[in-house]
């Protein structure tokens, strides 16, 4: 058995691959030859890149199809790495598509920021499988033109009427569950008529709302999605692509499947609550097949549960009202479950690659404990993270000995420690050069490794106990100085000269425990940010409940710490396992090496909300 954490992440999530429904269907799939005759049409969603009548050589296509009209989240990773992580093992293809069919929403800046995400998650869809092609996203506002003449076809052909009714009217004649719709006074008109109105909708000769396309299928369908759904709207509005060429635009059900047709999809893959649009997806696919407009075989859907993962919120308004009202410092708030959040907080690609992997794919809904999720961060960075100490609630450790025992007391001496242990080092890997740190007369230690009078089983300072600074000397604590309000501010101890770590005379005394520490003489001072769960509820919103009442008051504590040189030197970004702490990462914003480090904890080395 191959153990997750081992070395690179990369290898891990393949041995850790294992079967699912999906993988099952696109084995089925490829041992039959179902896609094995493929042409590509010449249509627009890849006239750019391959000749009409080319075989296509990817042997299945999946695809990623966001709408850019917010930040990504983890939900979305689990999406991204299941259809890139399949195409990637069945030597495929996968599309990053933007589903930008919905003009008011949607903006640049979220288009950048997506393709940040999809690229950071180590996903590059020029490179997947990729046998020819650009390494642009596809974006489905190039298809308007196509859709458009798919439009025009239906209507055509009889299967596509221009709805006048309000959508008041609309609304009370299409029925409910276990009651059929009625016909609107509308859907008898000839196709010369609806196409007449139809480009009077096109040429912007009605205002917004005024009509709709309607797909031609069954009033009394038991599946309402069957109920001549809407297919075409007016919306007297300014596309980010497209601009001001379009007043009508395709809605999602009908855009959909033939985005996914036009640029040869095989397995379009999505979430459970599109399940009852599956109907009408080959509904569409057979009407524009029959007409010449595609080829076959045509693409298919198939659902997947979407991620729920507990302590978090995933709907894009919640998470929108979140930075709104400022409850976060922004989208990238390391308490975010977006994945610029989950960055700044210190997860790696090679953690959420993991995580997408050890959930799997299922068909029905669960929830996933945000424990898996840390998990899987703790796994990844065990073996890669530098090692490093750093005092989170200093107190000064004064040596009243020192310049008796080494001269003066100015004297210091330089100490070593290993940047990874001995279980991080994989065989054959050189190790990474050791860390050194200077001890002097004066060293700061966690308030709590302190106490006067010891309660039971306590280890660590009170007076006469014998403890070891973690890669430095055995020192014997003698009591403690106390100010006028009777805080402890200052513990004393002597060192015992000669018990160095790493020295022959190491192990001459016998230490209880071994504290960390960083010196005052090169230790820099620290902005720390311990952060922890956003919400203090498993289930923020389940319920009607008001999520902003579950947010966790705690979930964000900002200490003053000391650090040791190497962790002061961090570049952005860098991941450390502050020894006894738990995980943490140079803020990617705020961190400057050397002049003001800044540190976010990603994870703590243990869970502390167990169950
Ligand atoms: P919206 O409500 O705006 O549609 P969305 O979260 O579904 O929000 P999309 O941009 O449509 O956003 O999502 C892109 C893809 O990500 C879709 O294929 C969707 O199925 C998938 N996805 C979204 N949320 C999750 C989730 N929680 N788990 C798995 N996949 C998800
Ligand atoms: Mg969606």
């Amino acid at each position: 058995m191959p153990t997750a954490g081992a070395s690179g992440a990369p290898e891990q999530t393949q041995a850790l691959k294992t079967s699912n429904f999906l993988r099952q269907i696109i084995e089925h799939d490829l041992a039959q030859g179902t896609y094995a005759s493929r042409r590509w049409a010449g249509s627009p969603g890849d006239a750019a890149h391959h000749a009409a009548g080319q075989p296509d050589p990817a042997r299945i296509r999946t695809r990623f199809p966001p709408e850019p009209n917010g930040y990504l989240h983890v939900g979305h990773a689990k999406s991204i790495c299941l259809n890139f992580g399949l195409a990637r093992d069945y030597a495929g293809v996968c599309h990053l598509r933007f589903d930008d069919t919905n003009p008011e929403k949607e903006d640049q800046e979220y288009v950048n920021s997506i393709i940040d995400a999809v690229k950071w998650l180590g996903f590059d869809w020029a490179q997947i499988g990729q046998v020819q092609g650009s390494a642009a996203p596809y974006q489905a506002s190039d298809y308007f033109g196509f859709m458009y003449r798919a439009a025009e076809h239906l209507i055509e052909a009889g299967h596509a009427y221009v709805d006048e009714q309000s959508p008041e009217e609309m609304r009370i004649h299409r029925g409910d569950f276990g009651k059929p719709g009625a016909n609107s006074p509308f859907r008898s008109r000839t196709p010369a008529e609806n196409l007449a109105r139809f480009r009077e909708m096109k040429d912007g000769q009605h205002p917004d709302g005024a009509m709709v396309l309607r797909a031609k299928i069954d009033m009394a369908a038991p599946n309402i999605n069957m109920r001549d759904p809407a297919i075409y709207r007016i919306r007297h509005a300014e596309h980010h692509h497209t601009g001001k060429a379009w007043c009508v635009y395709p809605m999602y059900t009908f855009a959909h499947p033939i985005e996914d047709a036009l640029e040869q999809i095989t397995h379009s893959i999505c979430t459970l609550e599109f399940e009852d649009q599956r109907p009408f997806y080959d509904w569409l696919m057979e009407r524009l097949i029959e007409g010449g407009l595609l080829a076959s075989p045509p693409p298919r859907q198939y659902e997947f549960a979407r991620l729920n993962l507990t302590y978090v919120v995933t709907s894009k308004r919640k998470l929108a009202q979140l930075v709104n009202e400022k409850r976060v410092s922004g989208w990238d708030d390391p308490r975010m479950p977006t994945i610029v959040g989950l960055r700044r907080r210190g997860y790696t690609p090679q953690s959420l690659q993991l995580f997408a992997e050890r959930i799997g794919v299922t068909k029905s809904d669960s929830w996933i404990d945000y424990g898996t999720l840390e998990g899987c961060l703790r796994e990844d960075l065990e073996n890669k993270a530098h090692r490093g100490m750093a005092v989170l609630d200093p107190i000064k450790l004064v040596m009243t000995n020192w310049a008796a025992a080494f001269g003066h007391d100015d004297y210091t001496e330089t100490c070593t420690q290993p940047t990874l242990p001995h279980s991080a080092i994989a065989e054959g890997q050189t190790p990474p050069p050791e860390r050194s740190f200077k001890i002097g007369k004066e060293v700061w230690i966690e308030r709590e490794d302190f106490e006067e009078i010891a309660p039971k089983g306590y280890k660590r300072l009170f007076p006469g106990n014998v403890v070891r600074l973690k890669g430095g000397y055995v020192v014997e604590c003698t009591g403690c100085v106390r100010d006028a309000a009777g805080q402890v501010i200052e513990v004393h101890a002597k060192v015992i000269p000669g018990t160095k770590s790493g020295t022959p005379g190491a192990d001459s005394v016998k230490a209880k425990a071994a504290i960390t520490w960083v010196g005052v003489a090169d230790g820099v001072q620290a902005e720390v940010r311990l952060y922890d769960r956003l919400f203090a509820d498993a289930h923020p919103d389940a319920g009607g409940k008001d999520f902003l009442q579950a947010l966790n008051p705690d979930s964000l504590k900002v200490v003053r710490a000391y650090v040791e040189p190497s962790l002061a030197a961090a570049l952005p970004d860098q991941k450390f396992q502050f020894e006894r702490f738990g995980y943490f990462v140079a803020d990617r914003a705020d961190h400057v090496a050397g002049s003001k480090p800044v540190f976010n904890r990603a994870v703590s080395l243990k869970d502390s909300w167990g169950k």
